[in-house]
């Protein structure tokens, strides 16, 4: 096919709750190109560095193409039989309690909605939760208790409209990139405030005016102190509390019971007053104001409080529903908000309804179904601790990787192990969670996908398949469907579509809802398949005249009363010392995502941060003998883990953060999830990955390698790796930790191929091996038990050359190559390929600022998000002249 030629397909970025629209052109695989979709109102054409190279992770690796059982190939019918079967007869046994789905916020809203209805509207238990449990299920619950419906307010605008914008517990320059460059270019045309609140210094930092660094766990006390000298300061907005709230008196006096004054506040958040008094002034003296809050809110055991916290603010100043104005949450995944209007959670039914009697009967009659669900389901932590008891029997985890992503990951795996059957459907093959599963079902991926997703604010944009299923791969909702006739229930799930399950979907929002419920897009529910797969983009509610920006200027709030309701909590008492003296803190990088099934296809995003690297505060780490760039062991009551040491000011001292993305495939073991502990919110269960008690030592590795490979070679067994792809094949970097951990070869590593050049040094513990074939670099190993390693950049660059001459081979041996200094470096910004060697040799030529740099490198010209990072090579490149 002539790419050049090829029609471009509109769809919309799979990776986070933004929402980009991108276009590629039909029939791409993999380095198809991608851009940013001009014409869709969340991005108009911009992307970030992840959906740049949206076209690096397009093709078949790793892709699950058939359905497996127990590592072998099987038919589809076979499969669809099996899993019908199993689960009806563990039905038929113990009852429908007895079976679960887990499922994900990468699924589109159709996929969702079939999953949910087969489990609590046909099968008849609550038992589906989601991955958005871990992500922003106490957003959620703060909605439902402030406002009586799970609704974000505002929009996208508001960050463009407002004059102060606050953003708690969230590092939306690396989060959210196209979303914090709209509130940079606003901010460059009015001025905006921008305020960070979070422990740790993160990218956003390097634009805001203020910072809050607050304790970990301090969220709470902040934002009652703030709602406090709200009142107190007289800047209430009276009519619109009156008219339109009911709680106030009460929500006041348990958000003054731990801290009753301004300085007692600023100590229990670890500020200083006159920090604490600028906020609150700043926030008391403007009108235009958006509090965004996102996993440092959400993650936490008090979650649902802070959440709700931070929406008194805005009730109390009537700032809400206005331009400019709102709380904000920012949800983390592409269609987080999708699963939630469809009943993706266990404790909520389809369409925004709850497990009322009422609702409950509103569904049978909709659905046709004497079997609604008559009571909330397991929420993912309790779900897999009833996998693991026995409780729940048969499993079917869709499009996710819990035993990497879940707290406790260890006892996910123990509980999957002994599950009676686990089915994944997914569209990727090795993950953590496919080596625990009975049957693979292989799922279309993003670009062979058709549906639709909702962002975070409340916009409905359409998924369209630009390539045909690879292999045997079938759309989610196909799969679910299949079961379900399977199971007996083949009327309800006649879909021809996605289009038939979407007109569904928005006809049970409207059924009976009389303006009840604020999610309702009944108004699309007779809409043809062409308008389906024409859908621009579009926020509900649909009301007269198209999608509904801003909601609760005017009350209409969907409570009882019609009120929204205050509600506030005092901080929880904090744990006195223990073994554990360290807060560890878990979170996105900038260029990955989630467990890197798809971002760890592309060697360009890998190269930012190469490996798994645990932060800690130089204090900490000097009176640990932690060196940045050593190694370093994380240990909690959960788990310990190995992780290469950043020592850093961005931490504040006891805190230590480390990556979400590793995972058993790709490192020994570096998981986030393996060391968190599984404490949740009360109310929303959700974990608290932010705040789990650890302690950290320092490693000394007996040896230390790298290994560069041109194919993937079995797991390494040594006490640390982190893999990588890169140009051509693929590093890992090595360290034996025990002293039993024997030094590995290239034999014992990648085998022998055709030639061997080899340098072993035995006085100073040097090994130096390559492998060629016909003159052509297969494979080498790097090692050494006392030195410092080579550049791994001339290596990787090897892979490139057809044969390697006198000059290549003899540096190879000494790790002196042209280049073996580093001049290369990582890559910094990934949308346009720059190295840190570019930038060095840019700022030594005399480009001063970000701009003179993107002038000469191109680097920071498209989505912005290294900025801060060529602003740090500049400081340091100052800072070493003045030395
Ligand atoms: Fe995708 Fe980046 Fe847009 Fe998020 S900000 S939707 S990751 S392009």
């Amino acid at each position: 096919m002539n790419m050049k030629q090829a029609p471009l397909i509109r769809t919309t970025c799979p990776y986070c709750g933004v929402g980009c629209g991108v276009a590629v052109p039909a029939g791409g695989r993999r380095n198809t190109p991608v851009s940013g979709d001009a014409a869709h109102p969340v991005n108009k054409g911009r992307l970030c560095s992840k959906g740049s190279l949206l076209g690096e992770t397009t093709g078949l690796e790793n892709r699950l193409l058939h359905p497996m059982k127990n590592g072998a190939r099987i038919g589809w019918d076979e499969a669809l039989d099996e899993v019908a079967a199993k689960f009806s007869s563990v039905i038929a046994e113990h009852g429908p309690d007895a079976v679960a789905f887990y499922v994900s916020g990468q699924l589109l809203t159709e996929d969702y909605y079939v999953a949910n209805k087969l489990m609590k509207g046909f099968i008849g238990s609550g038992n589906i939760d989601t991955n958005s449990r871990l992500c922003m299920s106490s957003a959620v619950a703060a909605h439902k208790r402030a406002f009586g419906e799970d609704v974000v307010p505002g929009c996208y605008e508001d960050f463009e409209e407002a004059d102060l914008v606050i953003l708690v517990g969230s590092n939306t320059a690396w989060c959210h990139p196209i979303l914090y460059q709209r509130l940079l270019a606003a901010r460059a045309r009015r001025g905006t405030r921008i305020v960070v609140v979070d422990p740790r210094r993160t990218a956003t930092c390097d634009e805001a005016d203020l910072h809050l660094a607050i304790a970990p766990g301090a969220d709470l006390a902040l934002f009652n102190a703030l709602f406090c000298e709200l009142a107190a300061r007289g800047t209430a907005d009276r009519a619109f509390v009156e008219a339109y709230t009911e709680g106030l008196a009460g929500a006041l006096k348990a958000a003054r019971s731990a801290h009753p004054s301004l300085a007692g506040a600023a100590k229990a958040c670890g500020l200083d007053l006159d920090t604490l008094e600028t906020f609150i002034r700043w926030f008391s003296e403007t009108e235009r104001v958006v509090t965004a809050f996102s996993q440092g809110i959400n993650q936490s055991q008090s979650g649902v409080d802070q959440g709700n916290a931070i929406i008194n603010c805005h009730l109390l100043t009537g700032r809400i529903g206005r331009p400019g104005m709102g709380p904000f949450s920012l949800t983390g995944q592409p269609n987080a908000m999708g699963g939630r209007e469809v009943g993706g959670l266990a404790n909520q039914l389809a369409a925004h309804l709850d497990f009322s009697d009422e609702s409950c009967n509103l569904l049978s009659r909709f659905w046709g179904s004497s079997r609604v669900a008559a009571s909330p389901g397991l929420k993912a932590v309790d779900l897999f601790d009833a996998v693991a008891d026995g409780r729940v029997k048969a499993l079917w985890i869709m499009a996710t990787n819990p035993v990497v992503s879940l707290p406790d990951a260890d006892a996910v795996r123990k509980a999957l192990k002994a599950c009676e059957f686990v089915v994944l459907s997914d569209c990727v093959a090795g993950t953590d969670t496919a080596a625990c599963a009975d049957l693979l079902l292989p799922a279309a991926a993003w670009g062979e996908k058709d549906g639709t997703v909702t962002n975070s604010e409340r916009r409905i944009s359409r998924q369209r398949a630009f390539v045909p299923p690879a292999g045997e791969a079938r759309p989610d909702w196909w799969i679910v469907a299949e079961v379900a006739r399977r199971m007996g229930f083949a009327d309800a799930f006649a879909y021809r579509g996605p289009a038939d399950i979407f007109r569904e979907h928005a006809r049970l929002s409207g059924f009976e809802n009389n303006g009840r419920r604020v999610f309702d897009i009944s108004s699309l529910s007779g809409i043809s398949d062409a308008e389906y797969d024409a859908l621009s983009p579009v926020q509900w509610p649909l009301r007269e005249g198209g999608g509904t920006a801003r909601l609760f200027a005017e009350g209409g709030f969907p409570t009882p009363s019609g009120r929204a309701r205050f509600a506030a909590a005092a901080p929880p008492q904090r744990a006195g010392p223990s073994r554990f003296p360290f807060t560890l803190n878990s979170g996105r990088l900038r260029d990955q995502w989630h467990t890197m099934t798809r971002t760890g296809l592309s060697p360009t995003l890998g190269s930012n941060a190469p490996e798994p690297a645990a932060e800690i505060n130089g204090h900490d780490a000097a009176r640990l003998g932690i060196e940045d760039g050593g190694l370093v062991r994380i240990v909690t009551a959960e788990g310990a883990a190995i992780f290469r040491a950043r020592v850093t000011a961005d931490q504040r001292q006891g805190s230590l953060f480390v990556p979400i993305h590793w995972s058993g495939e790709n490192s020994a073991g570096s998981a986030a999830g393996r060391l968190a502990h599984a404490a949740r919110d009360p109310l929303s269960g959700q974990p608290a990955f932010k705040h789990t008690p650890a302690r950290a030592e320092a490693v000394a590795p007996v040896w230390q390698a790298f290994l560069l490979a041109r194919r993937e070679i079995a797991k390494p067994q040594c006490g640390y790796f982190a893999r990588r792809r890169v140009e051509g094949g693929f590093l890992y970097e090595l360290a034996g930790i025990a002293a039993g951990d024997a030094p590995p070869d290239l034999d014992s590593l990648a085998g022998c191929t055709a030639e061997r050049i080899e340098m072993h040094d035995r006085h100073a513990g040097a090994l130096r091996q390559a492998n060629l074939r016909d003159g052509r670099l297969e494979a080498c190993l790097i090692l050494t038990r006392k030195g410092k390693l080579p550049s791994r950049d001339w290596l990787i660059g090897l892979l490139a050359e057809e044969t390697l001459g006198e000059d290549d081979r003899r540096a190879l041996l000494t790790a002196c190559g042209a280049g073996a200094a580093g001049a290369e470096g990582r890559i910094v910004c990934a949308c346009m390929g720059v190295r840190a060697g570019a930038i060095h040799a840019a700022i030594a030529e005399g480009a001063g600022d970000v701009a003179a740099i993107g002038d000469c490198t191109g680097a920071g010209t498209n989505c912005g998000s290294c900025r801060p990072e060529i602003r740090l090579l500049i400081a340091q490149h100052e800072k070493d002249e003045a030395a």
